[in-house]
């Protein structure tokens, strides 16, 4: 199963230009009525100049598009939502979840950058460094902007279109908001980043909405695989690279990567406690500024695992979390 079996289905695929690590971000036009895109690339002219092209190659506009569906809430994926938005009118889809982060754009990304700078020096990484990486965040923040949701999507809902319907499906874990859409019928899913075939998806560490305690992302981020993994599916257009045929024994994958992952870094934590950010470094050596917290965000994604398995626990010291093992 490929491109062409989308294609088939009316799903094209624009690989649209972004200005971070992963590439290019892949939108899908949806041939139906509505006249549908599925989530938008950065905001930036590159990105719009390149969505016009797409969509004139297939023959619209984007005053055209009718409705857009957003799959979770990085600004690779919104940042051009408001302005297709603006041009075409089109209904704006998003799951509850992400609603107060894309409606409020500016103030819950410096809100998350603060969060994710007190979270890096609670785990041992130098506040300078803490400091690099939030100015690198605020100077990327222009590629991304708010939107107005005009439909706001619960877990179950069906979106109808003329040739299909898309059923909603949350699945958080790499974003508080993942959303994948279910054609049952075609056995396909778009599923944005909640499942990638070349990499795989950063359990990112975001800000509780609530004030409450730090999220378990991978925790949630593998309960959500395991779902997925349930599913009857034969295509997953995702959100970046290629797509995925065999879903089941990519997710199978990607447990025992985590497992072995996890494993490695008990095996550290019983030579003597470390920190988080000591751990990274064990792992992957010197770590650049700009992935300090995607690091992060991995290595308490597994101690999170060992903890809830009660062999790690956190002991704090002085505002600065080590990790020990349960004896
Ligand atoms: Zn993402």
């Amino acid at each position: 199963m490929s491109y062409e079996a989308a294609a088939a289905a009316g799903i094209h695929r624009f690989a649209i230009p972004t200005p971070f690590a992963v590439g290019r971000v892949n939108t899908y036009l949806i041939e139906d009525d509505p006249l549908t895109l599925v989530d938008s690339g950065p905001n930036s002219g590159r990105a719009l100049d390149e969505l016009h092209q797409r969509l004139s190659e297939r023959g619209h506009s984007i005053d055209d598009i009718e409705l857009i569906l957003v799959t979770h809430q990085h600004i690779d994926h919104i940042g051009l939502v408001e302005i297709v938005a603006s041009h075409s009118q089109a209904e704006v889809a998003a799951i509850e979840a992400a609603v107060p982060f894309i409606e409020n754009y500016s103030e819950a990304a410096a809100d998350d950058d603060r969060f994710a700078m007190e979270l890096m020096v609670r785990h041992g990484i130098p506040e300078d460094v803490s400091r690099a990486l939030g100015s690198v965040s605020a100077a990327f923040r222009g590629w991304g902007a708010r939107a107005n949701i005009t439909r706001v999507l619960h877990a179950g809902d069906t979106i109808e279109l003329r040739d299909r319907t898309l059923r909603v499906h949350f699945r958080p874990g790499h974003s508080p908001s993942d959303t994948v859409f279910e054609d049952s019928q075609r056995k396909m899913l778009l599923a944005g980043d909640h499942l990638l075939g070349h990499i795989s998806s950063n359990p990112l560490i975001v800000r509780p909405r609530d004030g409450s305690e730090r999220p378990q992302a991978l925790v949630t981020y593998m309960e959500s695989l395991r779902k997925t993994r349930e599913m009857d599916l034969d295509l997953i257009l995702t959100g970046h690279g290629e797509p995925v045929s065999d879903h089941r024994s990519l997710i199978d994958q990607r447990f025992q990567m985590h497992e072995r992952r996890k494993e490695k870094l008990y095996n550290l934590i019983s030579e003597r406690p470390r920190t988080a950010h000591e751990l990274c470094q064990a792992l992957w050596g010197n770590i650049a500024v700009t992935q300090a917290y995607l690091t992060l965000s991995e290595v308490l994604g597994h101690t999170d695992l060992l903890v809830n398995e009660g062999r790690v626990r956190e002991v704090e010291d002085d505002g600065v979390v080590r990790f020990v093992t349960v004896k």
